[in-house]
């Protein structure tokens, strides 16, 4: 009884908001709730339990209350938390208005919120578009990412630990590389091997609209980006293999504290061990191989080159890949990393995958990276181009 009574309190309510959707954004009479910074709008008539739910839900994300909120749904938490995050940064000194509320299947509803900077302009910039998922449970509302939703129609594959999504095409034999380098890159790390849950998305706008941000004005030209928490990945360079960043998962995971890392080591031997994490034109993944064959291709041709320069300065210099790949993954080719994975591979082949660990391990900064790589086998930067160039000479 009490079940059907909140069922029907909850569709009218939701069906005066759905009236007022399209004048929401002009009507004055809305009710202007402040939250330190953030000027939260509803319509004045919406007095419902999805209103109470929604005003509490933005002050737990405001305020810092995430891991306390009991508004989070438990299934698949890890990633309606990491979404909660995502938007917390999104709604940072904003204006956030409800302007679209609807049921999907039994107790479950789409809310839609369009987040504005909080300025007193008439046309305010408008900043992203969020779409959360309601869900009245016994009289309790449960918010959630629309993940499961949105990939409702996609296919399921179980390759070994990895539970991959995808909409369309589905290479096998790359997935099934990546679950050996899964299991491979924990037993070198020590850690238990993770299970993965895998969404694999063509592009960035697709990762972000799966985790519920329909639009986010800081990501516009973003097109190469993943994201990965706990056990999920939602990777957005349409491929099978994610090797690179699942180091970077495990690293996390072996060293949860971040401030010892050292990321031009971690993301050399990212490289290294992996993949260089951008993607071809065609949709292969970039190889550490392709860009040390190009790199020695380079020296060859200009044995004065100054490596600790190019090193230092890092400017782009694959033009070999140049037509074979967008302009944004031009742009993110690094030769700096490329080099860096080369030293993590004689600090390892010289002091073994103890004496890399603690290169990864050196801290923050070029100078720390410095002072570990003289340490560990003696480079410098008075001998950085003799003895780097002699590496990259004799790569093979
Ligand atoms: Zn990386």
């Amino acid at each position: 009884m009490k079940t059907v009574r909140l069922y029907l309190i909850l569709s009218i309510t939701l069906f005066s908001v759905l009236q007022i959707a399209a004048q929401e954004m002009i009507d004055k009479r809305n009710v202007d709730v402040r939250m330190k910074n953030l000027t939260f709008y509803v319509n004045k008539n919406e007095k419902g339990l999805i209103y109470n739910s929604v005003k509490r839900l933005f002050a737990d994300i405001n305020f810092n209350r995430l891991n306390k909120s009991k508004l989070i749904n438990t299934e698949n938490y890890s990633v309606n938390i990491f979404l909660m995050n995502e938007i917390k940064k999104l709604i940072k000194d904003s204006q956030i208005h409800l302007t679209n509320a609807y049921l999907v299947v039994s107790n479950k509803y789409i809310l839609k919120f369009i987040v504005y900077e909080n300025i007193a302009d008439k046309s305010p910039k408008l900043k992203a578009i969020i779409t959360l998922i309601a869900e009245n449970v016994r009289g309790k509302v449960k918010f959630s990412s629309p993940i499961k939703y949105r990939s409702k129609s996609w296919k399921n594959k179980q390759i070994g630990n990895i539970n991959y999504f995808y909409k369309n095409s589905f290479n096998a034999k790359l997935a099934k590389k990546f679950n050996r380098k899964n299991s491979e890159i924990a037993k070198k790390l020590g850690v238990s091997i993770k299970k993965l849950t895998f969404y694999k998305c063509s592009n960035y706008e697709e990762v972000q609209r799966l985790l519920g941000i329909d639009f986010d004005a800081k990501s516009v030209g973003i097109v190469q980006s993943s994201e990965a928490f706990e056990n999920t990945i939602i990777t957005g360079v349409n491929s099978e293999d994610f090797s690179h960043d699942v180091f970077h998962m495990y690293i996390k995971t072996k060293f949860p504290d971040d401030k010892d890392r050292n990321f031009i080591a971690e993301e050399g031997y990212a490289n290294s061990i992996a993949n260089a994490y951008y993607a071809k034109n065609n949709g292969e993944i970039i190889s550490r191989r392709e860009l040390v064959f190009y790199l020695k291709e380079y020296v060859e041709k200009n044995l004065n080159a100054d490596l600790l320069e190019l090193f230092q300065k890092n400017p782009r210099v694959y033009f070999q890949l140049s037509n074979q790949v967008s302009k944004e993954v031009f742009n993110q080719l690094s030769v700096k990393s490329t080099i860096s994975s080369l030293i993590c591979d004689e600090v390892e082949k010289t002091k073994g995958f103890e004496g890399l660990i603690r290169l990864l391990r050196s801290g923050k900064g070029e100078n720390a990276f410095f002072k570990s790589v003289d340490n560990l086998i003696g480079i410098n930067k008075t001998n950085f181009n003799r003895r780097v160039k002699k590496i990259i000479l004799n790569f093979n």
